[in-house]
């Protein structure tokens, strides 16, 4: 039988060099003084550990701060340079990889277009190993801490990433232990899409100290993650947030889920792209982001109808997210998401006003994501740093 294990004088050493490192960086750059009420622990302790983090080249000078009287206080952060991470995409049209340092400043990448259909397991994971082999080749010497990993569809929260992505086929695929054998000894952490952009966007974006947000994740499927108390909701089994498969019409289009009538099947790019297609539209290239930019531009009457009737779907989608929730934030990202947000913001916000109640709605605010394209990659990039600072955001 396992002993009960007491904390030792590492374990504690160890906790407030956790504890000081993540809020110099969720909070940083701070000075020394300024250490002591954001982490609890006292002057001394908060001296050596400084100490040690700097002389590991964790932690750097950001400057001098002049106080009333005294000395000038000088102000450490965490030194972003100080390691690397892998960032993954797995997308329904293309898988990216970047390299970033810890504040997520994108150092390299490898982008691959993925083909309709072509979603296999083995090509998926043959793009994400290439992709992490060429980046790393980029990291100059540098420690690579991990790789995280964006993916469609649920993804059982836990070592092996085990995923069920109804759209690629995939049923119980351990994808996050396929990568670790593929590329030890680095470790992989897999977690949904959605769920990635929406901690990028809060440790770093749009939903920055948001407590109560939904970030809405849109590109050929439709996603979402719910912040709640400044966490991330998991439900039960990792599959909450699934607000692309909530009903909008009953025995409407037919789902990529198997189910009618989806959000996702009118606002999700697809969905957009096959109603235009329905309706006459002048033809589109194969590539459904290249597809979905030629709709956008398209002055036709299909195009136009399509539109407003996505913005309208999305208005009522997002009222939903309003009413359940009472969020103060939505942040709608992806790379459709960001499209349609760009050119019809207040339209969309108009739309979810119409549906919602009216006190939710005037509590929350409604923008487009901040980081990009690649927030799903960033995101990825934060399930490994999470590990590397003992956990997140609010785990102090
Ligand atoms: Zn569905």
């Amino acid at each position: 039988m396992e002993r009960p294990r007491h904390k030792t004088t590492r374990d504690l050493k160890l906790g407030n060099r956790m504890r000081l490192l993540r809020t110099l960086y969720f909070d940083g750059p701070l000075t020394r003084r300024d250490l002591a009420p954001a982490t609890g622990l006292s002057t001394a302790s908060i001296s050596n550990v400084t100490s040690e983090l700097l002389a590991d080249g964790l932690l750097r000078e950001a400057g001098k701060l002049e106080s009333e009287g005294g000395r000038p206080q000088v102000l450490l952060e965490v030194d972003p340079g100080h390691a690397h991470v892998v960032g993954v995409d797995v997308g329904e049209t293309h898988v990216q990889v970047e390299l970033m340092d810890l504040r997520l400043g994108v150092r390299a990448g490898a982008r691959y277009a993925v083909a309709p259909g072509r979603h296999d397991p083995d090509t998926v994971i043959e793009y994400i190993v290439s992709g992490v082999r060429s980046v790393l080749d980029e990291s100059d010497g540098t420690q690579v801490l991990g790789v995280g990993v964006g993916m469609p569809g649920i993804v059982e929260y836990g070592p092996d990433g085990v995923i069920h992505a109804k759209t690629f086929g995939w049923d119980e695929v351990p994808l996050g232990r396929l990568l670790m054998e593929r590329l030890e000894p680095l470790p992989v952490h897999v977690d949904n899409g959605a769920m990635t952009m929406g901690q990028a966007e809060l440790w770093f974006g749009a939903g920055r100290g948001a407590d109560n947000a939904v970030i809405a994740l849109i590109g050929s499927g439709v996603g979402s993650c719910i912040v709640t108390g400044g966490g991330l909701y998991r439900g039960s089994a990792s599959s909450a947030g699934e607000w692309g498969h909530t009903t909008m019409e009953v025995r409407g289009r037919l789902c990529r889920c198997g189910c009618r009538g989806c959000l996702e099947s009118y606002v999700g790019a697809e969905g957009m792209i096959e109603r235009y297609r329905e309706r006459g539209g002048p033809a589109l290239p194969d590539d459904e982001e290249a597809a979905l930019e030629c709709l956008l531009e398209d002055g036709s009457e299909a195009a136009r109808s399509v539109l407003a009737e996505t913005v309208e779907y999305l208005g009522a989608g997002l009222a939903d997210l309003l009413n359940l929730f009472n969020p103060e934030l939505i942040v709608i990202g992806g790379w459709a998401g960001l499209r349609l947000s760009q050119r019809w913001m207040d339209d969309i916000a108009a739309a979810a006003g119409s549906y919602a109640l009216s006190q939710p709605f005037q509590r929350a605010r409604i923008v487009p994501g901040r980081l990009g394209a690649d927030a799903v990659a960033k995101g990825g990039a934060t399930l490994v740093i999470e590990h590397f600072l003992g956990g997140g955001r609010r785990a102090v």
